[in-house]
């Protein structure tokens, strides 16, 4: 698991390993991750 950032709310969330979508649990806004290293999640985008 890992933690991106949320660029709507600006909060904090957690992701689970090499899911390649995740939603912020505070706003809802569903985002497109990538992961350059296996424990490490980046936000791409919006999905
Ligand atoms: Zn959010």
């Amino acid at each position: 698991m890992s933690e991106v950032r949320c660029l709507n709310c600006l909060k904090r969330f957690t992701v689970h390993s090499q899911v390649k979508e995740a939603s912020c649990p505070h706003c809802k806004t569903k985002y497109r991750i990538s992961w350059p290293t296996p424990n490490q999640a980046k936000v791409r985008g919006l999905a």
